[in-house]
């Protein structure tokens, strides 16, 4: 049986003590209002990490939005998945499109981040998606294959079995253009049988797939309800608590 998850993406935004108040109101609604197998996660910028793991107290699960792809060492400016594992965090945001598109990130640097968050016994969430060149130019499910087997398809079964995948495609972030869940559904399941083909059907049926780009209260509940898709990373939405929660439930 594959999790269920709702993870929220916070960006580059709030200030201390409002990620703080933030995730307050988001701790005592989900305790209200989730339902037993689901997991909700938060990733927050790195200065909220620590206390946020501490208020979770495991209703709420934490992430960071990045790793290094180092140990450690003279990175000035960077910080290291053993470093965000001590913190109480669980899970990591590796390859978001932010990342590859303004710090040049490769499908080659992803798939090192992902090895050293499995070392740190960091939940990788490894994201994936096409711009809307590649979506008009009928390239993206060559795209996505490629990032699909640049970043994550060099893994054991056993490791690729601790990854989360979501599917984020550019032109829908940020956007308030969604994918239709007709299309999202479709690449789902381009994305679980490149899996099937590449670990087997097992491997495939349990891997959490999250869907990303301008989910809301709206349409989250008939994307959710596509029988591929696990769950949903969720970036604008995740900075108003009741939004958020509304997507949860
Ligand atoms: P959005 O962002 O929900 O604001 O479109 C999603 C994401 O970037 O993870």
């Amino acid at each position: 049986m594959r999790k269920k998850i709702v993870a929220g993406n916070w960006k580059m935004n709030l200030e201390y003590s409002e990620g703080i108040s933030l995730f307050s109101e988001i701790v005592n609604m989900v305790r209200d209002e989730k339902k037993g197998d689901q997991t909700v996660v938060i990733c927050s910028p790195f200065i909220h990490l620590n206390s946020l793991a501490q208020l979770g107290n495991g209703v709420v699960k934490i992430g960071a939005q990045n790793c290094h792809q180092n140990e450690s060492g003279a990175y000035t400016g960077e910080i290291s998945a053993k470093m965000i594992k001590s913190t109480g965090s669980e899970y990591v945001l590796v390859g978001h499109s932010e990342r590859r598109q303004y710090f040049a990130e490769s499908d080659e640097l992803l798939a090192s981040k992902t090895v050293i968050a499995l070392q740190h016994n960091l939940v990788p969430i490894f994201c994936i998606g096409e711009t809307l060149d590649e979506r008009n130019n009928g390239s993206y499910y060559h795209v996505l294959e490629t990032q699909l087997e640049n970043g994550v398809f060099g893994l054991s079964a056993e490791d690729f079995g601790k990854v989360i995948l979501a599917y984020e495609p550019v032109w829908a972030i940020g956007t308030g253009l969604t994918a239709s869940p007709e299309q999202a559904q479709d690449i789902h399941a381009f994305i679980r049988a490149k899996i099937d083909a590449k670990y087997g059907m097992s491997v495939a049926d349990d891997t959490t797939i999250l869907y990303g780009g301008s989910c809301n209260p709206k349409n989250a509940a008939e994307l959710f309800a596509q029988h591929d898709i696990d769950g949903g990373l969720i970036g604008g939405a995740s900075l108003k608590s009741r939004d958020f929660v509304d997507i949860v439930k």
